[in-house]
């Protein structure tokens, strides 16, 4: 904060001087201002404000700068992998600190700086490894708490044409009744904007020839959870889990362009670029979906 302090006084003592401030400003303030002290005052308080402004965005230029680095060097693990950046998840960190500025902006730092203040973190606006962390943990922190084990008459069988395999078998098209509401209301308000261009039938479902915002994947049976793990006894991945979310019947898989449900970096980085999940970063939580920040495609009910 030096810096602020020292651009206010050189401004307070251009001023004082009646020196014209027209540099400082910007906006045209005429040499021939009269001395006024009422005037002057008033006008005083505005540069410096503005000087406040400008000189407030002008000192995250260096974290900007670090940004830049970071959001594609950042190391840090997850699920005890290594991973490298945080340009993946440009989309949920811009929803968490309500920006639309780019990553790499000297607004951005400074609106994460106040994000920062807030969460008892130093106010560098750094996204550096403590940062994230803390942005992560409050993602996770916003998933389904309750994981038990969904009750056979609270689900429902879909149709095959929700689904992205249109041959998948029924047992595998069990979604909680809820969730499962929530979702067709959701798909219905991704059909009717245009930016989106999903193909539907006239009674506003998705078409059978469009893959976009089908389900991969619903609820999942115990047996039909440890058939994966023994098909994959190594994928150590989150889906796999002994206590998945998709044992509830409230965690979806949709399809968000890509190869479905692929956690490398390379699949993840078509993903987060698709219209269709911007679309759910923005949206999805009016419908009481939540994401699993880590799976692009993976969204919890969690009313
Ligand atoms: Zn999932």
């Amino acid at each position: 904060m030096k810096k602020v302090h020292v651009a206010v006084i050189v401004a307070a003592v251009v001023l004082a001087g009646g020196v014209s401030f027209g540099t400082y400003s910007g906006h045209g303030q005429s040499q021939n201002q009269k001395n006024d002290s009422t005037v002057k005052a008033a006008v005083t308080v505005t540069a410096l404000a503005r000087s406040n402004e400008e000189t407030a965005a002008s000192n995250f230029r260096g974290a900007a700068a670090r940004n830049a680095t970071l959001q594609n060097e950042l190391e840090w693990t997850f699920g005890g992998k290594q991973q490298r950046g945080w340009r993946l998840y440009d989309s949920l960190i811009a929803s968490t600190l309500k920006t639309s500025s780019e990553p790499i902006s000297s607004d951005f730092a400074l609106t994460l700086s106040n994000w920062q203040k807030k969460a008892g973190l130093n106010p560098n606006g750094v996204l550096d490894e403590d940062t994230f962390k803390t942005m992560v943990a409050e993602w996770q922190r916003n998933r389904l708490k309750d994981r038990a084990y969904a009750q056979p008459n609270g689900l429902i069988t879909a149709p095959t044409s929700d689904f992205y395999d249109s041959e998948r078998l029924p047992e595998l098209r069990q979604v909680e009744r809820n969730t499962y509401l929530a979702y067709k209301r959701m798909v219905e308000a991704a059909i009717a904007d245009p930016s989106l261009n999903l193909r539907h039938t006239g009674e506003g479902q998705l078409a059978p020839e469009e893959k976009y915002f089908k389900i991969v994947s619903a609820f999942r049976s115990r047996e039909y959870q440890n058939q994966l793990r023994r098909q994959s006894p190594n994928a150590g991945s989150a889906g796999l889990a002994v206590n998945s979310p998709h044992s509830t019947g409230r965690a979806l898989d949709f399809y968000v362009g890509g190869d479905p449900v692929d956690t490398n970096d390379s699949n993840r980085a078509i993903q987060v670029k698709t219209p269709l999940y911007q679309w759910l970063v923005r949206n999805a939580g009016r419908f009481g979906f939540r994401p699993y920040f880590y799976e692009p495609w993976h969204w919890e009910y969690i009313k």
